[in-house]
């Protein structure tokens, strides 16, 4: 088959054509980091590639794959890691200068699990800075562009790890979502992207942005791919406490189980929110329509919290993020600067240099909220209104199995658009915070394309450690659209 195409393909179908030994996966890898080479230039998915390492492992897997012993779903399938993930003996920088050069010295569970598997891992991927943004502009290394057109963001905060699949750069990446950081990067890239239940996947070696809410999940072009990744990375770890007991399901072998029987609930209040775009709505209602043909039984449901939640995540996770980012102190991480000028000068100038505009701007709102003036008014009643969420989804779910909704409220924006105006930006969350506020899987997949050829995400959001069913509907709903989500990007020479 000609190597063009194959960047087409999903993780599923490539997997498989490794399988059957079609191609090998030195080959194919090979051909990604020539094509990493001559076109990420223009996209900046990558902030680090690692040639050396992935010819390793590829040829290990070739190897394995001669002597019969391939090890399954991802055995010698090129992917890349958000930067947020750390690498051992590799650079991780999560996007920030105040990590500018650091090696890690251990391995994320996650790529561990990946790399046990047999993964080709090509390199790490451009972010927001500290995954604290919705358009990968506050990256401090350089911008990422929409495959789908590149004046546009391509979303954030896993904004790389969205348009290196989208752009055909990789067959599967791994983001992190906090607040929606897998899901709208998904949604504007044409990609599918899942963030699991809070607990589901390992988060050591993983850099912490609000501990309470961040999950590592895949990003892949077909959701069968997501299911196969998500069968690697998933399960309790006991290097990570908040990682739980319960045993990984069997999302592939589910994804095909028929719809009949299932109850699927349209949530008003994500359907009426000003500025959203006409032509999300009707797509997103034209899948409601859909899953009915298919036989699911249709519910209007009601999240009445859901208007709080911009404001409920931004007192939270700023809060969190501060306390965890107190760590980048010059002694312990990365450069040092003003040492030799005292204690209090070093902090200042190293943290005060090193850090962006939009992580300054989270840590001054985080420490003002855990003030001890203002922890009542702000923190406390913040997390009080979040045990609402929780309460809603939980009524929802007692008269259904899973929830419909638009991933964001419009197709990619343009970059600059709202860099100038972190509101408008934080705004943009408004569907994709409640699932990371209530701990809940939720997935974002490509339901269509807009007038001017820009994706559309529906976003699927399941009841704890419930992702088969997610991913059931949406491989459901993939297999009847058929929506061509290869970017123009892709045949781009
Ligand atoms: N856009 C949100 C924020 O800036 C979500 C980020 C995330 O999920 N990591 O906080």
């Amino acid at each position: 088959m000609s190597l063009d195409n194959i960047l087409s393909l999903g993780l599923a179908e490539t997997q498989a054509r490794l399988a059957k030994r079609e191609i090998s996966s030195l080959e194919l890898t090979r051909h990604l980091l020539d094509c990493i080479k001559e076109k990420d230039g223009d996209l900046g998915a990558y902030l680090t590639v690692d040639a050396d390492g992935a010819l390793k492992a590829a040829k290990a897997s070739d190897e394995r794959r001669s002597l019969g012993q391939g090890l399954g779903p991802v055995d010698g399938v090129p992917v890349a890691l958000k930067d947020m993930i750390l690498t051992k003996g590799l650079k991780t920088t999560a996007a920030s200068r105040i990590l500018e050069n650091f090696i890690p010295p251990y391995e994320a569970t996650v790529s561990q699990k990946l790399k046990d598997a047999g993964a080709v891992v090509l390199g790490k991927l451009n972010q927001d800075e500290f995954a604290m943004g919705s358009s990968n502009e506050s990256s401090a290394f350089k911008p990422c562009k929409n495959p789908w057109d590149l004046s546009r963001t391509p979303g954030g905060s896993s904004g790389g790890s969205a348009a290196c699949v989208a752009g055909g750069l990789a067959y599967g990446t791994l983001g992190t979502d906090t607040g929606g950081s897998i899901r709208q990067p998904a949604a504007y890239c044409g990609v599918t992207g899942l963030k699991p239940t809070y607990g589901r996947v390992s988060r050591y070696g993983v850099v912490a942005f609000a501990s309470s809410l961040d999950q590592v999940g895949p990003m892949t072009r077909d959701v069968r791919g997501c299911a196969q990744m998500l069968e690697v990375i998933a399960g309790h770890d006991e290097r990570d406490s908040t990682s739980v007991q319960l045993p990984v399901g069997n999302y592939v072998a589910e994804l095909e189980k028929p719809l009949k029987g299932r109850r699927i609930g349209v949530p008003k209040e994500f359907f009426s929110v000003s500025g959203m775009d006409e032509e999300v709505r009707s797509n997103v209602k034209n899948s409601v329509q859909l899953l009915k043909e298919l036989g699911a039984t249709i519910v209007d449901i009601s999240l009445p919290s859901t208007p709080h939640a911009v404001a409920t995540y931004y007192v939270l996770s700023a809060a969190e993020a501060s306390s965890n980012l107190c760590r980048y102190d010059g002694v312990r991480y990365g450069p040092r600067l003003a040492a030799d000028q005292g204690l209090r000068a070093m902090y200042e100038e190293t943290r005060g240099q090193l850090f962006g505009p939009e992580v300054k701007r989270r840590i001054m709102l985080g420490t003002y909220v855990l003030n001890a003036g203002y922890y009542d008014a702000y923190y406390l009643r913040a997390q009080k209104v979040r045990r609402l969420f929780r309460n809603d989804f939980d009524t929802a779910f007692e008269s259904v199995d899973a929830i419909i909704c638009p991933t964001a409220p419009t197709t990619a924006f343009k970059l600059g658009e709202k860099v100038s105006d972190p509101l408008q930006m934080y705004l943009n969350d408004i569907f994709t915070i409640s699932a990371n506020l209530a701990g809940l899987p939720a997935l974002s997949l490509c339901t269509g394309l807009s007038s001017n050829k820009l994706p559309i995400g529906t976003q699927l959001i399941g009841r704890p450690f419930e992702e088969s069913v997610v991913l059931n509907i949406a491989y459901a709903l993939e297999q009847e659209l058929k929506v061509n989500t290869v970017s123009p990007f892709v045949s781009r020479s």
